[in-house]
């Protein structure tokens, strides 16, 4: 079964968080659309300041003032046909859906472990505090097997976390998350602060361990080449909009949203001729004084006059909806530059160079998007355009909640 087939768990609809309120209120993040699928890994990328831990800490409620949620919907969908609205759910609510349900790997999670607890009284205490009827013995058994489960050998149980490594200490933070066997884990740069080494094992235990138990990740990096290896589908945010959304493949293949190509064009290949990394001019913007239109035009190769005045929607590029774009250059009016075009070829002077697909993605679990080498225009989806934009066949629709 494909991700894209299967259920949807998460569905987010137009969140708006901000920072403050008045003119001097941060927009970090705004109108972001993402659907999550049962067992699915959805990688959330995008640079430093983009928002990514904003959107987190919104979906599952754990945002701080002065930040505050001004728009949208969550839902999450325990089990087909059950809804809970996590924007409306009152505390107990979300205190019996936290952990056991939705778990949480924070940026920088392994300098969260209690330096004057065990890592066994540590796991021991999740299981305490959420399933109470549990005996002591068995709390201990059940963090040995977590503990295994994560590569750690159970005598460790008894180490304090200055006597583990930080591999080890991101390794427990995993095995928390995982301690009630919730149906969603989102994890914030899980592994950022390891060495490539640790942080591939742990990567690859990760994803065993999705297959085996069946959980959904939702995977938040700056490192988009990370994501292209183990994300199901990619969403790319900019200046706290997504916009990009792609099965992971086909989003590493033929990037639509220019800020995809540059993000792709600034890490370099393992194969191919050696070429000069293109990166991204400029740097984000602040998010307090957003440039008119497209939030990216002042720094994108591509832009056109509309782009500096209009904000692009969240158009729909394929017939079954696998890919979103927020990017004029993709309404269907005029085909996009060959570089932005779907499909093998999109991706032949300033990303392609020597590029290969890394092992899991050349088969991705997920379906690709059509690649077809058409896709100048897109697709319209009836009836999800409010304002009519559907009833133009050439044109692509915006998706619901999308509009600026
Ligand atoms: P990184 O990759 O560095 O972790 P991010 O994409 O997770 O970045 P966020 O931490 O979500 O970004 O921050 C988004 C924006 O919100 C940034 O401009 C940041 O300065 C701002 N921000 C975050 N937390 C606060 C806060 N508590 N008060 C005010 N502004 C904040
Ligand atoms: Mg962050």
């Amino acid at each position: 079964m494909s991700a894209a087939s299967a259920a949807p768990l998460l569905e987010v609809r137009g969140l708006r968080v901000d920072y403050g309120v008045g003119d001097g209120a941060i927009h970090a993040v705004t109108d972001a659309d993402l659907m999550l699928h049962r067992g699915e890994v959805l990688g959330l990328a995008g640079e430093s300041g983009s928002g990514k831990s904003t959107l987190a800490y919104a979906i599952t409620r754990l945002l701080r003032p002065p930040g505050i949620i001004t728009g949208g919907d969550v839902r999450f969908h325990p089990e087909p046909g059950r809804c809970v609205d996590l924007l409306e759910a009152d505390a107990e609510q979300l205190r019996v859906l936290r952990w056991s349900q939705i778990s949480v790997v924070m940026q920088s999670a392994m300098n969260s472990l209690n330096p004057v607890m065990t890592t066994g009284s540590q796991l021991a205490d999740v299981l305490e505090a959420h399933r109470p009827g549990m005996s002591a013995a068995s709390r201990r058994a059940r963090a040995a097997e977590l503990l295994q489960m994560v590569g750690i050998t159970a005598d460790r149980l008894g180490s304090y976390p200055h006597e583990l490594s930080g591999g080890m200490r991101q390794r427990v933070m995993i095995a928390m998350a995982l301690a009630l066997q919730p149906q969603i884990v989102i994890m914030d740069e899980p592994t950022t602060a390891l060495d490539v080494v640790t942080q591939r094992e742990i990567l690859e235990e990760l994803s065993d361990l999705r297959d085996r138990l069946g959980f959904a990740i939702l995977f938040i990096t700056h490192d988009l080449s990370l994501l292209i290896e183990i994300a199901d589908s990619i969403a790319v945010m900019y200046a706290g909009r997504v916009v990009e959304r792609a099965p992971a493949g086909a989003l590493f293949r033929a990037p639509r949203h220019p800020y995809s190509l540059g993000l792709l064009s600034s890490f370099p290949s393992l194969h191919g001729q050696r070429r000069r990394l293109a990166g991204i001019p400029g740097s984000p913007p602040d998010l307090r004084q957003l440039p008119s239109g497209c939030a990216f035009h002042p720094r994108c190769g591509y832009a056109v006059d509309r782009c500096s005045v209009q904000v692009p929607p969240l158009l729909r590029l394929d017939e079954d909806g696998g890919r979103v774009a927020a990017c004029w250059r993709q309404d269907g009016s005029a085909p996009p530059p060959p570089e932005l075009a779907a499909g093998l070829h999109g991706r032949t002077s300033a990303s392609a160079a020597g590029s290969s697909l890394p092992d899991r993605t050349q088969a991705p679990r997920a379906p690709a998007a059509r690649a077809d080498g058409t896709g100048a225009g897109a697709e319209p989806v009836a009836g999800s355009s409010p304002g009519g934009a559907s009833a133009d066949l050439g044109r692509a629709a915006p998706i619901l909640g999308s509009q600026p």
